[in-house]
């Protein structure tokens, strides 16, 4: 499942094919994914020029110089293919720029979604609209004050939209044991000192993990080139009896329904 990493390499890997040119031709071969797609989305992209990518969350934006932004969200299985040499069974959307490059989104299990925002009221977009700070805007006194007075398990508020947009996860389990905070230790408890432990390692985790994929950029001129899935290597997700690095064995347990891996010895 694409995470913001994923999302961001995804973001920076597109932008070779499509920042500041001109949008061709769209296809949209099917009329919906997770919900329906815009029925005027040819309509307003085609002739439009790429003006910026960027990434909210773990939504990708593609902005165009007509006011206009795409915005894609990956779902459990979507993917980008760079110059695809074939259009395959499940690329549900395709764009074709002016130089002739094709990019076509691929979504297996059609949990992803495309949308066209007008650029200007993005903030005020529904799923945009409650959405916390970015990881990477966020510092220790901000997390403080929104974890203020919250019972809830820390693993579980880092989780919500609302306190920190796009983390998931994976990078939630692996922050928690950097920082060594116990996954289920109320979240309003978390001292300021081990806050400033934790925002850095959640920055950490991330950025490692964008550098990681990064090196995937190698393949986007080769044919049927993906997005977004790369490799990783964890410290305790979803490493469930494995000896931790600090001589624990880490641990599984289900909060709020998902998995989260962690150290008993190092973690409190
Ligand atoms: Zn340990």
């Amino acid at each position: 499942m694409p995470e913001l990493p994923e999302v961001e390499t995804t973001v920076r890997g597109l932008a070779h094919a499509l920042e500041g040119r001109r949008i061709a031709r769209v296809e949209a071969r099917r009329p919906d994914l997770r919900r329906a797609l815009p029925v005027d989305l040819g309509q307003r992209l085609t002739g439009a020029r790429v003006s910026g990518l960027r990434r909210r969350a773990k939504y990708g934006l593609i902005d165009t110089d007509r006011g206009d932004t795409l915005v894609f969200h990956l779902g459990m299985s979507g993917h980008w293919r760079i110059d695809p040499s074939a259009i395959a069974k499940h690329d549900h959307f395709v764009i074709e720029t002016d130089e002739g490059r094709r990019l076509a989104l691929n979504d297996a299990r059609r949990f992803g979604s495309l949308d066209l925002v007008r650029t200007a009221e993005l903030q005020d977009w529904p799923p945009f609209k409650a959405l916390g700070p970015e990881p990477f805007d966020l510092d220790a006194r901000e997390l403080r004050r929104r974890l203020a007075g919250r019972t809830s398990a820390i693993k579980l508020l880092l989780l919500d939209q609302r306190i920190v947009a796009g983390l998931g996860n994976i990078y939630v389990c692996e922050a928690l044991f950097r920082a060594g905070i116990h996954p289920r230790r109320a979240g309003g408890s978390v001292s300021l000192e081990r806050l400033k432990r934790l925002v850095p390692a959640i920055h950490d985790v991330l950025t490692e993990a964008i550098e990681a994929g990064g090196s995937t950029l190698r393949d986007f001129a080769s044919p049927d080139g993906q997005l977004g899935y790369f490799s990783k290597s964890f410290a305790v997700y979803d490493r469930e009896g494995q000896p931790c690095a600090g001589g624990g064995v880490v641990r599984r347990i289900v909060q709020g329904g998902r998995s989260t891996f962690y150290c008993p010895a190092c973690q409190h």
